[in-house]
This record gives structure tokens, sequence and C-alpha cells, in this order.
């Protein structure tokens, strides 16, 4: 990859990681992502073009507004870098392609469902929309110029949404019974439906896998050490907080994307070969 070319995928990057910060942070109200422009939401005061470009301008104001001095939240500038590093290592890794570019735009809606859903537990249909719209897009245009990548083809990708948003709603529905409360929400069949539609139908079912096997990591390392020491500090009893499925579901469709079929193979050659 010449530095030319990844000093502009890393530009370009970070200006659809400023969008999708309005998207994480309007969607969830069902607010418009084209109109009002930018505002701080302290004062209210309109964002000048020169105090919104990517990451630079929150590092220039010190993370605060120039009207009122409060604090800027870090997750914007981290949401900018990330989609940045995301665009570069995607072209770094599939070339200035279709392939490259769909990679990009999928990590970037995976990425910005993870943190809505984390910060507001739904995924708004805003993300799984444009993201089913783009993965039928793709597979068809990727067939067209017989250039799929690691994308399903048409056939696996119509199949694909359908076994994962299939099999999503149908392991809520196991859930729901076993624990007596909602256990997986409609947001999380449409992200598998957009999921299945990259994948094709066998990758869905490993993400889904693949979600379920990050959650408990993340739980048995992090959420329940981290959880269980503050509650001894406090002399409480620890409770296990709720944290929806659909953060591990979308980087677990990322892995397996990438990492799906030789994950499959190596199972496969293992236990039923
Ligand atoms: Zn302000």
């Amino acid at each position: 990859m010449s530095p030319f070319i990844a000093v502009f995928t890393f530009a370009i990057g970070s200006a659809v990681g400023s969008f999708l910060n309005v998207c994480i942070s309007r969607w969830p109200n069902d607010e418009s992502v084209v109109r009002p422009r930018s505002r701080c939401p302290k004062c209210g005061a309109g964002i000048a073009w020169f105090d919104n470009i990517p990451i630079a301008s929150w590092l220039t104001l010190r993370g605060r507004c120039r009207g009122c001095g409060e604090p800027i939240s870090a997750l914007y500038p981290t949401v900018e870098l990330t989609v940045a590093l995301l665009w570069v290592t995607s072209i770094a890794v599939f070339g200035a392609s279709l392939t490259g570019l769909r990679v990009a735009l999928l990590a970037t809606i995976l990425f910005g469902i993870a943190v809505t859903d984390l910060k507001h537990y739904l995924i708004p249909d805003g993300f799984t929309v444009s993201g089913l719209v783009l993965a039928a897009l793709g597979a068809v245009a990727g067939a067209w110029i017989g250039e799929s990548g690691p994308f399903a083809g048409p056939v696996d990708a119509i199949l694909g949404a359908c076994v994962g948003a299939g099999a999503i709603t149908i392991i809520g529905w196991l859930g729901e019974v076993a624990l007596k409360r909602e256990a997986m929400g409609f947001g999380d069949s449409t992200l598998m439906a957009m999921a299945g539609a990259s994948l094709g139908s066998a990758r869905a079912l490993l993400t889904i896998f693949v979600a379920a096997l990050l959650a408990a990591v993340v739980f048995l390392l992090i959420v329940y050490p981290i959880g269980s020491w503050r509650a001894r500090r406090r002399g409480e009893a620890f409770e296990a907080p709720l944290v929806p499925f659909g953060v591990f579901l979308a980087p677990a469709a990322l892995i397996t994307l990438v990492a799906g079929y030789p994950m499959l193979n190596w199972y496969l050659d293992r236990f039923l070969r």
C-alpha cells in the first residue's frame, strides 16, 4: 500500500467515522442524520466547519466546546479514529477494490451497531437496512465483475439473510422461555439478516456461535472479575449487568467474514472427516 493511498484512505475513513457519530447519536432518537447541522449538545451553539474536522478538531479544542467550554465526549474522536483504522486495514488487506470498499463499509456499519447497542440497548433500522441494501448491491456487483472476495454470492446471500435472521429469532424465543424475559430484540434479527446477506448461510450460523463464545470470554475475563471485585468492596452481592447481544454479534460477523471458512474447515477436519 503506497503512503498516498494510506493517507487518503485514513482521511476518507475518519470523515465516514464523523458521519457515523451523527448516526450513533441521532438514530436512537429517531432524528434525521441530514438536518439540522451539528450543534453542541450542552449549549446548542452551531459547530463551525473548522471545529468539525475529524480527530484534529477535538485535539485542538482539547476536548471542549468553543462556545461553552463544556467537555466533548472522547467517544467522538475514538469513533473517528477507529473507523479510519478499519478503512486503512480493509484497503491494505483487500486492496483498493470493490472488495476493499465492501469490507470497509461493512466494518463501519457493524462498529456503529456495536457502539449504539452498548450505549442505547437498541440497533437502529438505519444501520441494518442500509447494511442489507449494501450487501445485496455488493453481491450483485461482485458477481457482475467476478470479484466477490470473502463475501457470499447472490444466491447464498439470500439464503444467508434468511438463515441468519431465522436462527437468531429461534434462539431468542428459546432464551425467552428459559430466562422468562426478552433475550433477543428485533434489532438482533435484522442485524443477522444483514450479516447473513454478506456472509452466506454457513458463516451466518458460525457468527452466532462466535458471538456466544466472545460473550462468554468477555464475561469470564472482564465483567465477572471487575464486577465481583467492585461488589465486594461495596459489601454487596455480584449482579451480572445486562449486555446486549448485538455488541458481540457485530464483531463476530467481521471475524467470521475474514476467518470463517478456515475456522469451519479446521472444525470439520478435526471432528467430522
Ligand atoms: Zn457548547
